[in-house]
């Protein structure tokens, strides 16, 4: 006997549900009525794209992209084994033939042909002209490689380096299907939209905004999940002028103070400009001072010192803050661009009435982040408290492979801010029924089937239930499903054209004509 699975949801991920999913509806209203007054309108990015893309714009040495990242081959054949072959062969270039083991890089070549023959002539993949192609002219040029018959008239050492790097050339050449990875975050994709749509034709900046999952494969806890999602926004193109840092930052808490978040803190700082060094010179200067203290840092700071110094300015750890708060900060370190920069965002944000916090330990750590950074906090998380992060990227687009493009942006995580909205009794109740409708007999049912009809036409919610009860089992019913009304439909009801309504908060009743219980209704919801 077949055991029975039990399904359960993947870890990290859940069910959203009623009436919790009325909440999320309401705010996602609230992101495109507010969005769209600033003159935002809506990207529907897919959720999938080439792993590099990711790898590009987030940075290959992030957390994101190192280990949570859900990849997976896109391969006509299945998974055939031999695109994970084929990417150690391209690897394997790199260990041994730069360090005259050709014969090693070689032989692995000629395993990888074989095995390719053994799986067509095992009819474990199909084959293809691509595929014939790429075989036949790497099979050629490793004959060549142990013949003197090539090019006899090369001295033999070149002779072989031009055949390597043909060989090199055609392992390149083939393809398995390319690598493709669910999206930890969005702002990869609007930037490849931007590009690709060539929407830097359009009237800039451009100013999008989306919502929708991400994935990232981390360990889940309260507001951390696996599958999450994300309200964010990006202004493309045009100037960086301070103004549009401020704008966007004053669009978000307009959304937040619609939906009335509580404990809303916003903090702001400038990370200087790649480009200018101002920020380089900062990060010698801090990885030095980091050196000094480097025995009282715990393991993960110190590793970074060397991978990534500006993130350990983002240690919770409590024996690290009193190191940290003696480190040097950058805002002493600012060029002059970049300090008139940040002290125009903040004259704008004051001018908007938009209240924040300084706080210099407040950095990004990725390259292409500049200038402006911020995040915002609400009540109610825990340690997990951050509802929203952004900041300036100018130099994004381009390192995807686009014109010099400024660009600016925010994500606000949309599970917190629901969690967050919860806590503090913003959530919707339960919505139940307006009006239940209880009938009895043929004749009312076809009666109560077209009073549904009116009722819902009109805007109401109505329960119709598909089989006849007793009137005292359905408005036991109606109860449970927390409805106001109980409209009951019986022979004598039908006969007289006179509907009874009962109100189910006090048990009083009256009767109505048709046309009068829409009316009554309508006064009453
Ligand atoms: P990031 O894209 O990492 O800058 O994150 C932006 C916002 O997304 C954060 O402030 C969080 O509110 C939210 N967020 C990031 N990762 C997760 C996750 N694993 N689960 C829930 N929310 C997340």
């Amino acid at each position: 006997m077949a055991t029975k699975t039990k399904f359960q949801a993947i870890r990290g991920t859940r069910d959203l549900l009623p009436p919790e999913t009325a909440l999320w509806n309401r705010v996602e209203q609230t992101a495109h009525e507010v969005f769209g007054t600033f003159g935002f309108g809506e990207i529907r990015p897919p959720i999938f794209e080439l792993t590099d893309l990711f790898s590009r714009s987030v940075g290959a040495e992030t957390d994101i992209v190192d280990k949570e990242m859900y990849t997976f081959r896109d391969n006509p054949d299945g998974n055939t084994g031999l695109e994970d072959r084929h990417d150690d062969l391209r690897r394997s270039y790199e260990r041994h033939a730069g360090r005259d083991e050709e014969s090693l890089y070689l032989a692995s070549v000629h395993n990888f042909v074989n095995d390719i023959r053994r799986k067509l002539e095992a009819r474990e993949i199909v084959s293809n002209p691509a595929l014939e192609m790429s075989l036949r002219n790497l099979k050629k040029s490793l004959a060549d490689y142990d013949s003197s018959e090539f090019r006899p008239d090369l001295k033999p050492a070149l002779r072989k380096q031009v055949l390597m790097s043909e060989i090199r050339l055609q392992v390149e050449s083939f393809s398995f299907g390319e690598e493709i990875s669910l999206r930890p975050e969005a702002t990869a994709s609007v930037c490849r939209a931007y590009i690709e749509n060539n929407m830097q034709q359009l009237p800039q900046p451009v100013k999008l905004y989306y919502m929708g999952p991400m994935f990232r494969r981390e360990r889940p806890q309260k507001g951390r999940y696996r599958q999450f999602y994300q309200i964010g926004a990006e202004v493309l193109g045009g100037s960086d002028a301070p103004a549009i840092d401020a704008e966007v930052i004053e669009m978000v808490m307009t959304f937040f103070d619609r939906l009335e978040l509580q404990g809303v803190q916003l903090d702001i700082n400038s990370i200087g400009h790649s480009a200018d060094n101002c920020r380089r010179a900062y990060v010698e200067k801090l990885k030095a001072a980091l050196e000094n203290v480097k025995d009282k840092l715990g393991p993960d700071s110190q590793r970074r010192i060397e991978t990534n110094p500006l993130r350990v300015l983002d240690s919770k750890l409590e024996s690290e803050q009193g190191i940290i708060a003696t480190l040097p900060r950058i805002a002493d370190h600012l060029c002059e661009d970049c300090a008139t920069h940040y002290a125009a965002v903040k004259h704008q944000l004051e001018m908007r009435g938009v209240i924040y916090r300084e706080n210099w330990r407040l950095v990004r750590g990725l390259d292409y982040y500049m200038r402006t950074t911020f995040e915002i906090t609400a009540q109610g998380l825990g340690s997990q408290n951050a509802v929203c992060g952004g900041g300036r990227y100018d130099g994004l687009v381009e390192l995807l492979g686009g014109p010099p493009t400024k660009g600016i942006g925010f994500a606000i995580g949309e599970d917190r801010l629901i969690l967050s909205l919860q806590e503090s009794g913003k959530a919707p109740a339960q919505q139940g029924r307006d009006v239940y409708i209880a009938w009895m007999g043929e004749r009312a049912h076809a009666t109560a089937i077209r009073a549904a009809k009116d009722l819902r036409k009109a805007g109401f919610s109505v329960e119709l239930p598909p089989v006849e009860q007793k009137f005292g089992k359905a408005l036991g019913q109606a109860d449970k499903l927390g409805a106001k009304y109980a409209l009951i439909l019986g022979d004598n009801e039908v006969s007289e054209g006179l509907w009874t309504l009962k109100t189910l908060a006090d048990g009083s009743q009256a009767k109505f004509t048709e046309p009068d219980l829409l009316v009554h209704l309508k006064k009453q919801l």
